[in-house]
């Protein structure tokens, strides 16, 4: 196998080379002939007006010439994994920050890119632990830098000024002042660097024997170690020591591959469709169409309207989606949607992320639950307990409950369990490291405590220890 990828990584590095617009559009089981670029001629929402088109243009094209970030036969191994999701043999975690920054970047040099990643991998330990089952790890990093936003003004925090809305790092930047809003191509390009050297750095950490189940004790986060999370850590860590000292004096091999190298992925939101397009290449192998910013991507609760561009884009790569689902899905466009993104229920495809807030699960899970069932379709469902459950503080500072996420999830666990279904997943904005943006967890973080550290841009994320602590009560949870 590892001939076939080598072919496969070559076939995709050969047609770099080729701009794809050589290659024809492909007929999809759909019928109609789509191209990575049959998105422009369809609606769309969420999109930046650049003001300089002609260096929009220019941007395109040099992304176009670009290095692929990730691979077909990766894209294709996560499809197999999730495919093992979707029957219920294995679990994914995905998380991530809700929007990567440039300055973040700059001024952690790294760090916060290895803390997150780190703390992903221990929560996933605790769950492979307590579920007894694989669990696949999917990144929210390396390319999500595209916001799409409920208003396209918005306020400074407690003022009145009004500005045009802040669309992630790779569209516009963050300060308060009318320039920085103006969105500007050659973001893109920045982003694609700083997802190159995140890549990079995630396959270095994953590859390099640092996270060795066999060196456990060495995995953790310093200041988590401090906290009663930590602790209870270090006690699975012991399990887990023991369970493999036990398999070597049977004779087990306890050090292969998948004790000594976890396998890691990234994903985005598919949302600045310029940049999508640019960096979708023909795969000669197997003649379909990847998208090589990412091994993943999904499309957000505002642009999933059947007969648009977003979901137009999506339906012609090849790669594993997702696909946000809020409350105002209806039914039949959840049914549309899987017809048009999924005609062959292939397994592994599609991955449902629901997201409807706690205490409206019951409204709305069983009617998207019975109606996949009914088709029978095999989605991955996943968990995404943030987005339906943000509030504003007092302060002003965009927040959300521990109590609430976690509240929400069992919600959703409870009624697959009612519908003879599988909670397959969950979807996480977190981060490894110790900031104050959502209240509560054991370490009773208050409504007063959030300036003390805020360094999200976007929405608010569980820090290291609320998001260890909710991988404990998961693994409990989801046993049962
Ligand atoms: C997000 O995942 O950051 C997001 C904007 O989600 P949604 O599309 O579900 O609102
Ligand atoms: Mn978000």
């Amino acid at each position: 196998s590892t001939r076939a990828t080598r072919k496969n990584a070559w076939s995709l590095i050969t047609c770099v080379a080729t701009p794809h617009k050589k290659a024809t559009g492909v007929r999809t089981a759909g019928s109609k002939i789509w191209s990575p670029d049959s998105w422009r001629n369809m609606p769309i929402k969420q999109v930046p007006e650049y003001p300089d088109k002609d260096q929009l243009e220019a941007t395109e094209n040099r992304l176009k010439k670009a290095l692929p970030l990730v691979f077909s036969g990766e894209c294709r191994r996560l499809k197999e994994q999730l495919a093992r999701v979707a029957r219920g043999e294995a679990f994914v975690l995905h998380g991530g920050d809700c929007a990567e920054s440039f300055s973040e970047f700059e001024r952690y040099g790294g760090d916060n890119i290895k803390d997150t990643f780190t703390l992903l991998i221990q929560m996933s330990i605790v769950l492979m632990y307590g579920l007894r089952r694989p669990v696949v790890k999917i990144g929210r990093m390396a390319g999500q830098f595209a916001k799409p936003r409920s208003s396209p003004y918005e306020k400074a925090k407690n003022a009145e000024l009004e500005l045009p809305s802040y669309r992630g790092d790779m569209i516009n930047g963050p300060e308060f002042n009318a320039e920085a809003r103006i969105p500007d191509p050659n973001r893109m390009v920045q982003a694609y660097h700083q997802s190159t050297a995140t890549i990079n750095l995630l396959r270095s950490l994953a590859g390099g024997g640092f996270l060795d189940l066999n060196r456990i004790h060495d995995i953790n986060l310093q200041f988590v170690n401090e906290t009663p999370q930590g602790k209870r850590f270090l006690e699975y860590a012991n399990s887990i020591s023991d369970a493999l000292a036990f398999m070597k004096s049977c004779g087990i091999q306890a050090d292969s591959p998948n004790t000594r190298t976890p396998e890691f992925c990234v994903s985005h939101e598919a949302l600045l469709l310029p940049y999508e397009e640019s960096l979708t290449r023909y795969d000669e192998e197997t003649g379909k169409y990847y998208a090589t910013s990412g091994h993943f991507l999904w499309v957000g609760d505002r642009t999933r309207q059947p007969d648009c561009g977003h979901v137009e884009f999506l339906r012609g790569i090849d790669n594993p989606i997702g696909i946000k689902c809020g409350p105002s899905l209806a039914t039949d466009d959840l049914l549309r949607l899987l017809d048009i993104l999924d005609p062959e229920n292939e397994p592994g495809r599609i991955t449902l992320i629901v997201r409807v807030g706690a205490g409206r699960v019951a409204e709305h899970l069983p009617r998207f639950v019975e109606a996949v069932h009914k088709e029978g379709r095999q989605v991955v469902w996943s968990c995404d307990p943030m987005h339906g459950n943000m509030e504003t503080s007092k302060s002003g500072y965009k927040t959300r409950r521990f109590e609430n996420i976690l509240a929400e999830v069992k919600e959703f666990y409870e009624i697959h369990r009612q519908l003879d279904s599988y909670p397959g997943g969950i979807h996480l904005e977190m981060t490894g490291q110790n900031v104050t943006e959502c209240i509560g967890g054991m370490m009773e973080l208050e409504e007063s405590q959030l300036s003390q550290r805020y360094e999200s841009p976007c929405d608010p994320r569980l820090n290291a220890s609320q998001s260890l602590e909710l991988a404990f009560l998961l693994s409990e949870l989801f046993r049962k």
